[in-house]
């Protein structure tokens, strides 16, 4: 059964899109100064919107790029295996960079209301004291809070502003791809003329480039939300254990804290229970927050990588996990989905109708960034454990002592998104 790309009458949705590509300041001076230059920008419209786009899932990656297409212009259809668009999660940490890309997209205020700034944080090398870090030095201008955010109000936040006019197919599992056809496993098919895969770190779409895979880095990740907690209010702080565990734990609005803990582990999945213990013991505060935390809400997560995919398609792109998953080290995977999202969206738009020379742009202005992180991430991850002992003891004390000034160095080329002045 072929599903027809749209699911509105042709005329809402070609109205719609000229409306919501003249509400952009930038769009409506290039189309009344492209009025007296020869209707260029009219037939621009004119090609964005016959062009449709499939993206397969819709995670963070996936639903920020239907916004940025959307709004460029395009004819958008996100598809996802899941019977609704939902986000199974605990929190996440969104910093200067991600924040950028949502407000290119018109969504940074809406989420900032929806998590808790997090300027400064305590780190803990277990049974030493507090080292005060300053968050906001990890920033362009050393002023931005990073955002501490539950996963779902985040989602929230992407899902409710959807336009109507976007095409959404759940229970639409991608089995495989037939030159523009997208065919699900029930049978369903699509056809695009361009294909986004923002299906994760397994990604199926990723299949059609390369035939790479993660691999499983020996390390876990445990994930919960307590409620609120009594007395006063919680300052985030990391500890770190010299032996095995690096455990966060981060206020969310009304109190409550997400918190998370790394650990070493030969397979992908272990249960809770039996860490407990061991994770209690690195501090009081620790064992109350997942003492409180109910069990059936915790969850594991196996840490994962895999060198980032730059090989270029003439009608597929990959974003976000797919593209590059690498370990949560700098929490930054989602950030650089978001960035994904509106520098593909910006290229394909500016590109257009030449999409394969998109594609490449599109590449070629990433691959740099991808590649940097996934070498940091790797670093200040499992790359400490592969030294041993003393290796992971040396990384701690490089976090704990890195001078501010160094610090701010970083931030200011790492956390900046350097494509900042894309809107839409
Ligand atoms: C422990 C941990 C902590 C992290 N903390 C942070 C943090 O603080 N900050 C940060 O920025 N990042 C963080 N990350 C990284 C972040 O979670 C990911 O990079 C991000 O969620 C990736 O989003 P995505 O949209 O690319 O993929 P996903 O969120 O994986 O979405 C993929 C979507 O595709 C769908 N899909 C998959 N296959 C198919 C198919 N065949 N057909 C149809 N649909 C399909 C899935 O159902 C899903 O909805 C963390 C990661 C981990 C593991």
């Amino acid at each position: 059964m072929k599903v027809p790309p749209q699911n509105k009458a042709n005329n809402d949705e070609f109205v719609s899109v000229i409306r919501n590509y003249l509400s952009s300041d930038l769009n409506r001076n290039r189309y009344f100064m492209s009025i007296t230059a020869g209707f260029d920008s009219y037939a621009r419209v004119m090609t964005l919107s016959e062009t449709h786009i499939a993206i397969v899932g819709s995670g963070i990656g996936g639903l920020a790029f239907a916004h940025a297409a959307y709004l460029c212009g395009f004819r958008v259809t996100v598809i996802e295996q899941a019977e609704i668009l939902s986000e199974i999660g605990s929190g996440i940490s969104i910093w200067e960079n991600g924040l950028e890309a949502l407000e290119a997209i018109g969504l940074r205020a809406e989420v900032e209301t929806r998590g808790l700034a997090w300027p400064h944080y305590e780190m803990h090398r277990a049974g030493k004291s507090p080292i005060m870090r300053n968050n906001q030095i990890l920033s362009r201008r050393g002023n931005v809070s990073p955002l501490i955010i539950k996963r779902g109000e985040l989602f929230g936040a992407l899902k409710d502003k959807l336009s109507q006019y976007i095409n959404i197919f759940t229970s639409f599992k991608l089995d495989h791809i037939e030159g523009h056809t997208l065919r699900a496993q029930d049978g369903r098919e699509i056809e695009a003329d361009i294909i986004i895969g923002a299906d994760g770190a397994h990604s199926r779409v990723r299949q059609e480039l390369t035939d790479r895979v993660p691999r499983f880095c020996n390390q876990i990740c445990f994930r919960g939300i307590s409620p609120p907690q009594n007395g006063s209010p919680i300052r985030g702080a990391e500890v770190y254990d010299k032996h095995r565990h690096r455990f966060g734990y981060f206020p969310l609005p009304d109190n409550e804290v997400y918190w998370f803990d790394i650990v070493d582990s030969e397979i992908p999945r272990q249960s809770f229970e039996d860490f407990q213990t061991e994770i209690g013991g690195l501090s009081p505060r620790i064992a109350q927050l997942i003492h409180d935390t109910p069990d059936a809400s915790i969850l594991c997560h196996p840490i994962e990588e895999m060198k980032p995919v730059i090989a270029a398609h003439n009608h597929i792109a990959l974003i976000g996990d797919a593209a590059h998953p690498m370990q949560p080290s700098l929490g930054q995977g989602a950030c650089l989905a978001l960035e994904d999202a509106i520098v593909l969206a910006d290229c394909l738009k500016r590109h257009a109708p030449d999409y394969p020379k998109a594609i490449r742009a599109y590449i070629s202005t990433r691959k740099g960034r991808w590649n940097s992180y996934y070498k940091m991430c790797r670093q200040l991850g499992t790359g400490a454990l592969d030294k041993g002992d003393f290796g992971r003891k040396l990384a701690i004390a490089r976090m704990a002592h890195t001078p501010n000034w160094a610090l701010s160095l970083f931030g200011r080329k790492i956390f900046a998104f350097k494509q900042n002045d894309i809107r839409f």
